[in-house]
């Protein structure tokens, strides 16, 4: 029975018409695909994309090499090397992230005490070769000092859900 059931579906090509009905409902429902990377969908002020390390409005780095960061990252994607400066603050000599090995689970922003780590919402961001995916202090400096405003206007709009 359910032999017959089946040719007679396959001659009467009822699947087809069944297909065909499913896409003639959705040619005219709204569209929910975006044209990127000229349109973009919303993104929560907490989107953990490529970090970027920040300055203060003077221009010093906030950076004051704890190496907390370093310490509570699991995937151990952290490396800072740092010495101490003539007017006896700290900086970093060397702060690398590797993001072949970052899971983006954001716990090296949480743990800054300066709020200078920190994960911005650019995720369009690609290497080429294995080593274009670590991001050296200057790199991150840079994300930082671009996307400056952004990353501020973040960090005001996520405290006040704390
Ligand atoms: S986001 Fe997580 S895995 Fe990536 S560098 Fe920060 S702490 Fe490490
Ligand atoms: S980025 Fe923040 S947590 Fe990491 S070493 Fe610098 S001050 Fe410390």
């Amino acid at each position: 029975m359910n032999r017959i059931k089946s040719v007679l579906s396959s001659l009467m090509l009822f699947e087809l018409l069944k297909g065909m009905a499913l896409t003639g409902r959705y040619m005219f429902a709204r569209k929910i695909t975006v044209q990127f990377p000229e349109e973009r969908t919303p993104m929560s002020p907490r989107f953990r994309g490529l970090h970027a390390l920040r300055r203060y409005p003077n221009g010093e780095e906030r950076c004051i090499a704890c190496k907390l960061c370093e310490a509570v990252c699991p995937a151990m994607a952290i490396t800072i090397e740092s010495e101490q400066r003539e007017d006896n603050t700290r900086r970093t000599t060397r702060y690398d992230i590797d993001l072949t090995k970052c899971i983006f689970c954001g716990m090296c922003e949480e743990s800054c005490p300066v709020d200078s780590i920190v994960e911005t919402r650019i995720f369009d961001y690609h290497g080429e070769k294995r080593g274009d995916l670590v991001y050296t202090k200057k790199m991150l400096l840079e994300v930082g000092d671009k996307y400056e405003a952004q990353i501020a206007a973040d960090r005001a709009e996520d405290a006040k859900f704390r």
